[in-house]
């Protein structure tokens, strides 16, 4: 099936479900689950081994044993249901940035993860699951396509702003290449970098006048704040959060700043969509395409209105690389109570996925604004490094917790971050910030969230006055 006929047949699909309310959701997500149990079993080396041992007929999706990034990511040829995609070759074309947005072998879109979660992976996707991801938007449609959206989506030529991690292969610039070949009326989509320097990012933002604006929370609410302060001069009739949640203060802040609706997306690069937001602020779970089980420590289910340690995730579409009861990290708590938007959709809440913009004073006293994605990322490209942390204690100060990978010298891995992070703050004139090494490892969250970059308490106080 073409891209175009699988998208429409996901986008009616997607309708028809919802108006079927909670039976026919359930019902879908049943079928689709153990479908791709079976698929998995059947086309992937890997998964066939995980499950020998297990009956033939698995009745439950419980049935099978969770299975984690590392254990995926060392086996990948054989995880990958295709014979013919092999890592190694797949690396090689990924380097090349003229690959991105290109379909690998005509057949699936690639992308690594960009420096946010620790290690980064390499992900392939079909064109059943792309079509998934695109068609989960017209469930957004009642609430937040106005007739005056359309009318100045059109009157703009489909000026949209979508600030990205850019640089490399990274999932999200890959889709939005690969959409604009697909679709040429697309081409109105601008991505800008989130490493591009503010006053840049905002000289643009005024020429271009998106009439929708997305991206990840840190970097729209540094604009937000280039907003209030009246140099971004831009009118958006919808903002788009994407991967990091909202801070504390987050959201009512670009609801300052713009006046308009927030919808946010619950998604990673190994599930493009998992959750969306609803005119309420709410977040909707896409039962029917992905399966998110909130978890204990154990993999053991977490009640309704409890946080979870983790969620693991399957997805009903992708079957190029299996993702079933895949552990993503992520706290997550259902919400029993219904949304008054009326969705037949579950409310759930995900915590941990906030990271903090870091406030540095640089030697002369002038505050520096540096985003959560950019820093990590220079720390995470450290060797041996399985994830770091990155704290603020103080108005110039950073602490580093690592944890190195099996193997790795803890003391060296530790050194190499220092050394690359103290370049790149010297780089953008923080070259008076004082790092230092922490012997301990990586602290959680209360709900055992790993949070990659955040502030202490009291340390943006100090740094501001
Ligand atoms: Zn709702």
């Amino acid at each position: 099936m073409g891209i175009v006929r699988e998208f429409a047949a996901k986008a009616i699909d997607a309708r028809l479900a919802l108006r079927e309310g909670e039976h026919g959701i359930t019902r879908r997500a049943m079928e689709r689950q153990l479908a791709m149990v079976a698929w998995a079993r059947s086309g992937s080396p890997f998964y066939r081994r995980l499950y020998r041992g297990l009956p033939a007929d698995i009745t439950t999706l419980q049935d099978v044993p969770p299975v984690t990034k590392p254990a995926l990511m060392a086996e990948f040829d054989d995880w990958v249901t295709d014979g013919a995609v092999l890592r190694d070759d797949l690396r090689t074309w990924l380097a090349d940035p003229a690959t991105i947005g290109q379909m690998f072998r005509g057949k699936y879109l690639a992308y690594t993860t960009s420096g946010t979660t620790g290690e980064p992976a390499v992900l392939l996707e079909d064109e059943a699951s792309l079509a998934a991801a695109y068609a989960s938007r017209v469930r957004m449609v009642p609430g937040f396509l106005s007739g005056e959206l359309i009318r100045e989506y059109l009157r703009r030529r489909g000026a949209v702003a979508t600030l990205l991690a850019t640089g490399g292969p990274y999932g999200g610039i890959a889709m939005v290449e690969w959409a604009w070949r697909i679709n040429p009326a697309l081409r109105g989509m601008r991505v800008y970098s989130v490493n591009d320097p503010l006053p840049d990012l905002v000289a643009a933002l005024n020429a271009q006048q998106p009439v929708v604006l997305a991206g990840y929370t840190s970097a729209l609410e540094l604009l937000a704040d280039e907003a209030v302060a009246g140099r971004l001069r831009i009118t958006p009739l919808a903002v788009g959060t994407l991967a990091e949640g909202y801070s504390p203060h987050g959201k009512a802040l670009l609801e300052r700043a713009w006046g308009v609706p927030i919808v946010d997306t619950y998604a990673c690069s190994e599930m493009p969509v998992m959750a969306i937001g609803c005119v309420h602020g709410r977040l909707h779970h896409q039962v029917d395409w992905v399966t998110l089980e909130p978890v204990d420590h154990a993999y053991r289910p977490v009640p309704d209105g409890e946080a979870s340690y983790t969620v693991l995730v399957t997805n009903h579409f992708n079957r190029v690389q299996p993702i079933v009861r895949y552990d993503l990290g992520d706290s997550i708590t259902v919400d029993p109570a219904p949304c008054p938007c009326g969705s037949p959709l579950p409310v759930i809440r995900v915590e941990g996925r906030s990271r903090d913009l870091l406030l540095l004073r640089d030697a002369g006293g002038a505050m520096v604004r540096i985003l959560p994605l950019a820093i990590s990322s220079v720390a995470e490209e450290a060797a041996g490094v399985h994830r770091v942390q990155l704290v603020q204690t103080g108005p110039s100060a950073v602490l580093i917790r690592l944890e190195a990978e099996r193997g790795a010298d803890h003391a060296l891995v530790g050194a190499d971050i220092e050394r690359r992070l103290g370049g790149y703050l010297t780089r953008i004139g923080l070259g008076n910030v004082r790092l230092q090494v922490s012997p301990d490892p990586p602290v959680l969250s209360g709900s055992g969230k790993f949070r990659g970059v955040y502030r202490e308490i009291g340390a943006v106080e100090m740094a501001t006055v």
